[in-house]
Formats: structure tokens, sequence, C-alpha cells
């Protein structure tokens, strides 16, 4: 037989046929490598093998025996196939049924050995029996079993592919790969006393014990989080070592500025602004991350660094998810710095403008807004990802002297999307950093998603907050919660409602009214209709979503600042960054189809002034699961909490998928082991220290720049 590497793809592996290979593709799994690294989700403990005479009322349990009798049946009314049979062992026999398995009847007939692992059933009247357990025929070789009279893996599956198939698979392999290679430092091996590689993957699989599976993994965490530290240790070591324009700051200046505001900034904006400014005025790159909550006051900060780095003459891309939150920023800064002498401009997909200090505001065409950029005419650029190309093809915005990068929610941005916007220009120079985001992630964590940045926290929301009212309401209720809209209306108030999707999905227009009122599949289309034609036919309704056109979207936007409008029916678009302080009504229809960080951002729509504000959560799901959920976003005082609350309950990785941190994928694995997270940056800090370069370790090196190209493909 030809040897068999990690590298070796799958598909010259003798006896996984093209129906197997596309299946494990799917699971991502192409070669030796993926699928040793296919980690069973959970074990099954059929180790206990029992003779039949002896088995126990629902203990789990493996039986060896021989077939006696077969029999194909079909349940009349339903369609199903039942195959029903008798095995015996030495000490006695035990009914056995298997539904619609009926591939069964070709591997098993009377008279064939075989061993039966699962949960004993018994019947209403007293009787035992086995209802669909595992069957695996022993081998003549006397080999291992991988199904039957052990620690049993259940892999994550794909349809067609079952655990009994990846384990038919996987046992063999790992005897035919042999021996791997220690991808560890030896040091770090024993310092932690992992086990040795290849007997760790083999444990994975196939542990003696579910304990010996569990301790397994543990390795493999540790392992993805050393070396995800490494790379983002190096990462910062690389910004480090560059050169950036040291921009100093006028405190004098900074002052009177603050003084023109309209309120005083937290302490923790303070602090965060002051150590913003120290940053810039390096001459080596800030990379900085500003932390804080919905609401807590980001965007003047961003505001005042972008201010600092006009008066020393630079530039600020400002980059925001979406054009309604670019529009938004861009009104923003050209409101607070109207008496300042800075030119703002705001260049987004449809949209090009510029408003000078000197109080003039225009529409540009595009070419000729890049051309003021490149003339320097404009101080602080708002806009979209395109602010930076992300191709050498494509021509990013010609700056003059960019000297400040600004990246709002920064979760939306990829790994590689930032790495692009902090690469130096021509004269090796790069722009100090500073992103934002709101995404409530426990301290454990930030430091692994973000160990290649500094942060700085905001952990307070302005003095003038009040708590927002928060409430899961029940269909019944649904009358009272317009009621209460109505009269927060009438106060000059104005309100939010959300709905899962744009245009009613076909199938609704089936249902009665009455189910149409308890399904509460909602449309921002429908929505609309409904409550500015019968709800709220005097109060002034719009919708807004992702379809409309960007002009629309603007205007529809605008007039709500301006309180033209009192409700607005809304897809996701407004999910982050939008500030209407006036607004205090956040409704939220089919609120068990949004993801809970989502929730929260929603929430954090209102409650944005002195205002009391109100989350009202809809739903059609009575499901426990639901409830909780919902109710970790009633209970939770503050995104940090929430966070935890949900890392407690379900793991990291749910809470902050993976396209909500814009972390790889290998990042969201390793968190599920946070146990091992200090232990495993410690180890990195260390290496790094010693041998900045990597260069007395060649393993490691290898496998780091193998991990950097993914990391930087995502
Ligand atoms: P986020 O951190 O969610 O981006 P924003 O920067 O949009 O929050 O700020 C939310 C609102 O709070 C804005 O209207 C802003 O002007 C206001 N704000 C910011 N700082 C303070 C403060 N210290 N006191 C009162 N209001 C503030
Ligand atoms: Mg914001």
């Amino acid at each position: 037989m030809p040897s068999v590497t990690l590298q070796t793809p799958l598909s010259s592996i003798h006896g996984i046929g093209p129906r197997f290979l596309q299946k494990f593709k799917k699971l991502g799994v192409e070669t030796v490598r993926d699928l040793l690294w296919h980690f069973p989700s959970r074990y099954e403990d059929f180790s206990a093998v029992t003779d039949i005479a002896d088995l126990v009322p629902r203990e789990e349990c493996t039986v060896r025996g021989f077939v006696r009798k077969l029999e194909m049946r079909r349940a009349w009314r339903k369609r199903m196939f039942i195959l029903e049979g008798i095995v015996e062992d030495a000490t006695g026999a035990i009914r056995v049924v298997w539904f619609n398995q009926t591939y069964i009847r070709n591997v098993l007939s009377e008279g064939t050995p075989v061993n039966l692992s699962g949960k004993v059933s018994v019947s209403r009247d007293g009787e035992m029996y086995f209802s669909n357990p595992t069957y695996e025929i022993p081998s003549k070789r006397n080999e291992e079993t991988k199904h039957t009279g052990r620690i049993v893996p259940v892999y994550p599956e794909t349809k067609g592919l079952t655990s009994k198939g990846i384990r038919y698979i996987v046992k063999p392999l790992l005897e035919r790969v042999g021996n791997l290679e220690e991808t560890l430092p030896e040091e770090i091996v024993e310092t932690f006393g992992f086990a040795p590689l290849s007997e760790a993957i083999r444990a994975v699989h196939f542990p003696d014990t579910i304990e010996e599976g569990i301790e397994a993994r543990k390795r493999f965490a540790f392992e993805d989080l050393f070396f995800l530290q490494l790379f983002l240790l190096k990462e910062r070591m690389r910004v480090k070592r560059e050169k950036a324009h040291a921009t100093p700051t006028d405190a004098e200046s900074v002052r009177k500025f603050l003084g023109t505001l309209p309120f005083e900034l937290t302490q923790s904006q303070k602090k965060s602004l002051w150590e913003i400014l120290k940053d810039m005025e390096r001459s080596s790159p800030m990379n900085r991350l500003l932390q804080g909550d919905v609401g807590s006051g980001k965007t003047i900060i961003a505001a005042i660094a972008a201010r600092g780095a006009a008066r020393a003459g630079f530039q600020t891309a400002f980059m925001a998810p979406t054009e309604i939150l670019a529009r938004q920023h861009y009104e923003t800064m050209r409101t607070i710095f109207a008496d300042e002498d800075i030119g703002v401009a705001l260049l987004t997909g449809s949209e090009a403008r510029a408003a000078y200090g000197n109080g003039l505001e225009t529409e540009l065409k595009k070419p000729d807004l890049a051309r003021e950029i490149a003339k320097g005419a404009l101080s602080v650029v708002i806009g979209t990802h395109a602010l930076i190309a992300e191709s050498k093809k494509k021509k990013s915005v010609p700056f003059a002297l960019l000297g400040l990068v600004v990246v709002d929610e920064q979760h939306r941005f990829g790994v590689r999307q930032r790495a692009k916007i902090i690469e130096p220009d021509e004269h090796g120079y790069a722009p100090h950093f500073l992103s934002m985001s709101a995404t409530p992630i426990p301290r454990t964590l930030s430091l692994t998603l973000w160990g290649d940045l500094d942060i700085s926290l905001i952990d307070e929301l302005p003095k003038d907050r009040k708590p927002i009212v928060t409430k899961v309401v029940s269909p019944e209720n649904r009358g009272r919660a317009y009621e209460f809209i109505r009269k927060e209306i009438k106060t000059g108030r104005q309100a939010f409602v959300v709905c899962p999707r744009i245009e009613p999905a076909a199938a609704e227009g089936v249902l009665t009214a009455k189910e149409y009122e308890t399904l509460q599949i909602r449309s921002v289309t429908e929505e609309y209709e409904r409550l500015s034609k019968t709800i709220f036919p005097d109060l002034a309704v719009a919708m807004i979503h992702g379809k409309l056109k960007a002009r629309e979207k603007e205007r529809i936007m605008r007039e709500f600042g301006e309180n033209k409008i009192n409700i607005l029916i809304s897809t996701a678009v407004i999910e982050v960054g939008v500030n209407v302080p006036n607004a205090t009504i956040m409704m939220i229809e089919g609120a068990d189809r949004f993801g809970l960080a989502q929730l929260y951002q929603f929430k954090g729509r209102v409650g944005r002034g002195g205002h009391q504000s109100y989350c009202l959560l809809f739903s059609d799901s009575s499901s426990d699961a639901t409830k909780k959920r919902l109710l970790s976003i009633v209970e939770a005082r503050n995104g940090f909490e929430l966070a935890e609350r949900d890392l407690a309950l379900r793991g990291p990785g749910q809470f902050i998928g993976s396209e909500q941190t814009g972390m790889p994928d290998l990042a969201m694995n390793a968190l599920r082991h946070p146990e091992v997270m200090k232990d495993a940056r410690s180890a990195a800090m260390k290496i790094i220290t010693s041998d900045p370069d990597l260069k007395k370790n060649e393993t490691i090196n290898i496998r780091l720049s193998e991990i950097s190209r993914k990391i930087h493909q995502e």
C-alpha cells in the first residue's frame, strides 16, 4: 500500500468513492489532515459488553451474538418499513427493531455474528428490546471494533455521511499515517503534560474512556490558540516596527473644543481619548481598538482624533459598514466641525459630497471629489469599504497625506481587510489605525481575538441615560403595545419596528387573518401597509430596507432624524450604528429569528438620549430555548453581562459568531476552551520574546506561515 501522509488527498485513498468525497468536501474535508482534524462532537459509551441475560433497562451497552431471525414488515398507515429480528448469545435472546433501514437486510442474515450497541428499551409490557441499535459485524481478523463494544465517536455529520461512515474511514487511516511529527515545541508538550501528537489524535477519535477523549482535545485547542497568539503577536511586532507620521496633540485646543460640545465626556471617554491621542503622537502606527457598549459615545472620540490629525495636516479615512451609517457620521462631523476649518467628505457607492469648514456643502461628481481629496482640501473622508481598495486593480481614494484610519463596527470587516487598510504607503509610512466595536466580548476573550491590538475601553454610558425597559410581549398584548406606541408618539417620541424580512413569504398569503396574527412572521412591506393604513393612519409611517435606492434610504433616514417620520419599519439595515436619540421605542417582530448579538444591537438603537426608552420583543416561538434566549436580552444590564451569560450558557462562538468578529474559524473553535487561553498566550509570548523571527523554531515557523495564509484568505 502506498504511504499516507497528512497531506494526502482523500481522493487517493482506496475505498473512498466519489459520492463520499463530495460529502466530505461539504464538511470542508479534503485531505487526510482535514479528516483526522474533523473531531467528534461527542462520544457514546458502548464499552460495557454485557451478556443478554444481564441486560439492564435504559442502559447503554453492547451485546455480542448471532442473528437468529430477521424479518421485514411494513407498518400500515405510516409509510415505514420495519426490520425486526432476534439476536441471541449463549445466555439468552433479545428482540431488535430497525426503522426505515431496509439495507440492513443486505448486510445481516440469519446466522451472522453481530455486535449491537445502544440503549436498552423497554416495551409497555416490560419486555426489553433494542430499537435502532448500532450494529457491527466483528472482523474475522480480530481487528478492533469501530462502532460497538467501546467508546464510540459521534461526528458532525452531513446528509448521506453518518458517523458510522466516518468512523469506517478514520479508524484504518489512523493506523496508516503512523507516527505524526510533533507540531508543538517539545518544551511546551512537556510543560503542559500533553500527549504526543499521534497519541492525542488517536485518543480524540477512539479514546479508551470519555475523559481521555476530552483531555486529548485540550491539546488541540491549546495548539490552535497558541498559533493564533503567535500570529497576532507577530502582527503586532510588525506594525510596531513600521513608521507613522507623529501627530502632535494640542491639548489646549482639544479642551477648548470639548467645551463647545453639548455634553461633557464621561470619565472613560476621556481616558480613551487621551490614550488615542498619545498613541498618535508616536512615530510608529497606533493599532488600537476602542471598545464600548452601544450608545457609549465612541463616534465623538474618533471625531476628535480625526480633528487632531487634521490640525496637524493629515487626512483621515473614516469607514463605516453601511451607507446609512456613513451618511450619519458625515452629518455628525460636518456639524461639529462647522466652525473649525476642517473639510469633511462623504464618499459611498452612491454619493459624493463635501462640506467645507466655511459652511459650504455641496454634491460633487466622484472624480471631482477625488481631486479635492488629492489636493488635501478635505481632511476627513467618510465612506464605506470602497474607501480603501482591496485589490491593486481597483484604485483607492488618492489621499494627499493619510494619517489616520478609523473603522467603525470593526467586526464587520475581516482580518484581511484590516491588514490591507494599515499597509504602509510607498514611503513606508502606515496610517494610525483606530477601530471601534460594540461587540461585547468578555475580557478573557478580547485578548484572544484581538491580541494584536491595544484596547481602550468605554465602560460606562453617559450620565443622562436610563436603563431601557425591555419586555417580551405575548401576542394577545399586541394591541396594547400599539396603544403604547401611539402614546409615546403623542409626547413627541419616535419608534422603530424591525421585521425579519422585506417581503412576505409566499405561503403567508394562504393563512387566515387569525393564523397570521398568531404566527407573526412579519415582513416590512406588509407591516408598512398594515400600520400605515389600519393601525396608525393618522401618523407618519415609513419603511426602509436594503432594496431601496440609496437616495431613498438617505431621505428616509434624514426625515426620521428630523422627526418628520413617527414610525420607521425596517429590516436589519438599521442594525448597527444608527443614532436617533429621539427614538424611544424599538419593537422587534419575530425576535427569535435574530441572533442574540443582533437583538442587542437593535435594542441599542434606542436609549441614546435622556428619554426613557423601551424595547419590545415579539416572538412566534414558544420553545423554552427561545424564551431563555430572549430573557437574557431582557435581564442583562449591559452587553458585557449578556456576553458573559451567553458564554456560560452555550460557550463562545454562539453569541459572537465568526461573522460578528471577523475572526477566522480557527479562533472560534479554539474559543470553546477558554481554560487553555491564558496558557496559550503566555507560551506564545515566551517563544516570541526569546526568538522574535522564529529562526530557532523551524516547525513553528512553517505552521505559522500556513496559518497566516489561511487567515489572510478568509
Ligand atoms: P456608539 O458608541 O454606539 O457609537 P454614539 O457615538 O453614536 O454611540 O453616541 C450615541 C449618542 O450619545 C450620540 O447622540 C452622542 O452625541 C451622544 N453622546 C456621546 N457622548 C456623550 C456624553 N458624554 N454625554 C451625553 N451624550 C453623549
Ligand atoms: Mg457607533
